[in-house]
């Protein structure tokens, strides 16, 4: 059976938690037997997300093929543990650069290059490649429908159901009912505009999942289906739940797989609730049922925007639900330590992180923080730069190098951390130089690490040879190795050749790991990353918990 396409795009607002509803969606079509892959469209003309601040855009989500990516495809991968792939991911930008590359190189023999047909051919391309033997494509439009950016790739999908058929194609629509409490009521208004400027390009959405704060009642439905022009069944309510985690069961109970099936006439007679989400049950369980609670800090720059740190946060929640209990963070900004004591703040947490960083502001900030983890016994997880700022600490006051610092900053005397400029991805050498572009030239994706026998790594992995996602420009100067060793901080993991620092630790002290990579990029629900689940029990173990 050829792949089913499933079109999913937003109206009214932004914000409505597309992502997250095409995740659910992937989770519940598996638990239903089928193979999924869920890829996103983004509108705007950077090439990819990974040369904006986190403030514009959340956290760059790193695949395992090297792609930086949207923060979506996180969700994604939590959602269906299917990895996503460089071609999962493209924007605007990437599309003009490959059509503009083709016109510079004559490939449209003298003809004009126009947004229809080219850009739009290149998109419709760029969806339906690279796929395998998977039942169902899911594919996520991002903006909101109406924006000029979103125009094309609209185009494009209408398109593909003219070149499919609709027994291949449904649109998916997410809107929102904004409740307005002096009448009372949930406004359908704003879906029925939004679903008259899907028209307006070609796309008579055929499902409808609605956001909305209460109960849709009947009337309002049948309202919905009736101006919409989709069928009452298909006006499907999306209301708030109190963990993301309970979305599939939701989506589920609402009917929305029984109606994509229905559409593309797979669902057999009876067979409604043929579905097993009983690992989502599982984990719903645990999330509102936890048999004690840890609280954990973490220090960053960014801690503003929670969409920053996206997988870092669900991986602590992992972390959680692996041991049973609540994990409650604290998001600390980390340039406080620069004048304000860390035992202030820190005081009462039972373990304290350092995620990924780039820059030096708040850099000296983390430095203390790690520095009062260090000296208090207090678990600690560095995360990249918290790594790299967790050697700095060491090389300053364990080994005694004074000016120890990250060429990152500025020209250093002890660069403990340096500019990466040559490094071997499988067979393969890659070079990078000080003036290098920004975009797409940092270390990225998966990397082999080996670890050392005898370490808490080693334990903690269960074993000699693992693969993370990186995603960074400095490393630690493996020169230094030698002397951080002898002053108590050991080297676990280093890639197979010896030459890049993975993770550090420190022996005397109850948990302190530190790592190159992010490895909050491969948690998942039912498979909460070893090095979450550990560092959550050492946070249980500190508060007294086990
Ligand atoms: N800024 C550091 C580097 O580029 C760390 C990056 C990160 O934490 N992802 O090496």
């Amino acid at each position: 059976m050829a792949a089913k396409y499933i079109f999913i795009t937003g109206g009214v607002v932004s914000s409505l938690g597309k992502g997250l509803a095409s995740a659910a969606l992937g989770a519940i079509l598996q638990a239903r037997g089928y193979k999924v892959r869920l890829r996103k469209l983004d509108p705007y003309i950077n090439v990819d997300p990974g040369t904006m601040s986190p403030y514009q855009h959340g956290e760059c989500y790193v695949t395992d093929d090297g792609a930086e990516t949207d923060l979506d495809l996180g969700h994604y991968e939590r959602f269906t543990g299917v990895s996503s792939r460089q071609s999962d991911n493209v924007t605007t930008g990437r599309i003009y650069s490959e059509v503009l590359a083709k016109e510079r190189r004559g490939d449209y023999l003298g003809g004009t290059v126009q947004v229809i047909p080219h850009i739009t051919d290149a998109i419709k391309e760029f969806v339906q490649s690279d796929v395998t033997d998977e039942d169902f494509i899911l594919c996520e439009v991002g903006g909101t429908v109406g924006d000029i950016e979103s125009l094309p790739f609209l185009e494009a999908i209408r398109q593909v159901r003219n070149d499919l058929g609709r027994a291949n194609t449904c649109y998916l629509h997410v809107t929102l009912l904004p409740y307005i409490s002096v009448a009372g009521e949930l406004k359908t208004k704003p879906t029925q505009h939004s679903v008259k400027e899907l028209l307006s390009v070609g796309i008579q959405p055929d499902i409808l999942l609605c956001r909305a704060d209460t109960e849709i009642p009947k009337g309002e439905k049948r309202k919905i289906a009736l101006f919409c022009n989709v069928k009452e069944e298909c006006v499907i309510p999306a209301l708030n739940v109190d963990t993301i985690y309970d979305v599939p069961n939701a989506y589920h109970k609402e009917g929305l797989d029984v109606e994509i099936l229905r559409h593309f006439d797979m669902l057999e007679e009876g067979k409604e609730d043929d579905v097993d989400l009983s690992r989502w049950d599982n984990i719903v369980d645990r999330v509102r049922n936890p048999e004690g609670e840890v609280n954990i800090a973490v220090i960053g720059k960014y801690v503003e925007l929670l969409d920053a740190y996206k997988s870092l946060n669900e991986s602590l929640i992992h972390g959680g639900i692996a041991n049973n209990v609540r994990v409650n963070i604290n998001w600390i900004e980390s340039g406080r330590f620069e004048d304000q004591d860390p035992a202030d703040h820190l005081g009462d947490m039972d373990a304290i992180l350092v995620p990924g960083g780039f820059g030096e502001r708040g850099a000296e900030g983390k430095i203390a923080a790690v520095k009062y983890a260090r000296e208090n016994k207090v678990p600690y997880f560095g995360i990249c730069f918290g790594m790299q700022m967790a050697v700095i600490e060491a090389a300053r006051n364990l080994a005694g190098i004074a000016d120890a610092g990250s060429s990152e900053f500025s020209d250093c005397k002890e660069p403990i951390v340096g500019l990466l400029t040559e490094w071997k991805k499988g067979n393969r050498v890659e070079t990078r130089a000080d003036n290098s572009d920004m975009g797409g030239t940092m270390r990225l994706g998966a990397y082999p690490c080996a670890l050392v026998e005898g370490t808490k790594a080693h334990e903690i992995y269960g074993g000699s040879y693992v693969e993370e996602r990186h995603r960074h420009r400095y490393e630690v100067n493996v020169a230094y190795k030698d002397r951080l060793e002898a002053a108590g901080m050991k080297f676990s993991g280093l890639s197979p050749d010896g030459v890049l620092p993975e993770i550090v630790e420190i022996p005397d002290h109850p948990w302190f790991v530190a790592v190159q990579y992010h490895p909050e990029l491969k948690s998942r629900p039912f498979e909460p990353h070893p090095l979450f689940s550990s560092f959550v029990q050492a946070a249980m173990e500190k508060s007294r918990l086990v």
